[in-house]
């Protein structure tokens, strides 16, 4: 399958093309239709799978129909996507795939993780987020400052959610869904991908994702 054929739009096809991609992994070629369905999604998928680009392609292009605006330096932001991820490393990398796939829209992508200054990831916050990508600690130090507000959220993923729970971030998962401000499950999308799928997983996917989620390998 051909990127072409996923019902994706224009811009975003130009910048899959410019990323030199031309056709969909496995995982993409299944997640692709349910997420644009607007469904949840449970999927199981390693790094290097095309994951990323799984999720993130599909959000971009709803974004883009529902007509995402600018947004400029406020107090408080009001992003319409976050995605969340155990590393630093694999979060910058989500980061980097979404600033390709939004070139040349006015979605802004930031990206704030642990170990570096609160004030630098407030300072990228506040000039404007559509989508917030972030680790666990961070994020919730973030809302815990109110300087993002969780009730436009209409996007929320979370990556390698094994990995989450092996490095002991299932308290800050569960604290960040069942925020008060928290877009409720069926007004929101939620994506969980991870390698493996144990029992502690199962139970996240029940208790964060509708009851209708869609499981794919
Ligand atoms: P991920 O599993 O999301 O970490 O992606 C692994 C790597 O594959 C990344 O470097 C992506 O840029 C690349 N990639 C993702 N989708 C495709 C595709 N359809 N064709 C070629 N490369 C891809």
């Amino acid at each position: 399958l051909a990127f072409e054929d996923a019902n994706l739009c224009h811009t975003l096809n130009k910048n899959i093309a410019k990323a030199g991609y031309s056709k969909l992994t496995p995982v993409q070629k299944y997640s692709i239709p349910v997420i644009l369905a607007g469904r949840d999604l449970m999927a199981c998928a390693h790094t290097g799978s095309g994951k990323t680009a799984a999720f993130l392609l599909p959000i971009v292009a709803h974004m883009m129909r529902d007509g995402i605006t600018a947004t400029s330096f406020k107090e408080q932001q009001e992003p319409e996507c976050i995605i969340v991820a155990p590393t630093r490393e694999l979060i910058n990398q989500i980061f980097l795939e979404a600033r390709k796939f939004v070139y040349g829209t006015c979605i802004r992508p930031v990206v704030i993780y642990g170990g570096t200054q609160t004030g630098h990831s407030i300072r990228q916050v506040m000039q404007g987020c559509n989508i917030l990508c972030a680790t666990p600690g961070r994020l919730l130090d973030i809302i815990g400052r109110e300087k993002i507000a969780l009730h436009n959220v209409k996007y929320l993923v979370l990556d390698e959610a094994d990995r989450m729970l092996d490095m002991g971030f299932g308290s800050d998962m569960k604290k960040l869904i069942s925020y008060p401000s928290m877009t409720p499950k069926d007004q929101r999308q939620t994506l969980m991908f991870s390698a493996t799928f144990p029992e502690e997983v199962q139970r996240l996917a029940r208790e964060f994702l509708k009851t209708d989620y869609l499981f794919v390998v």
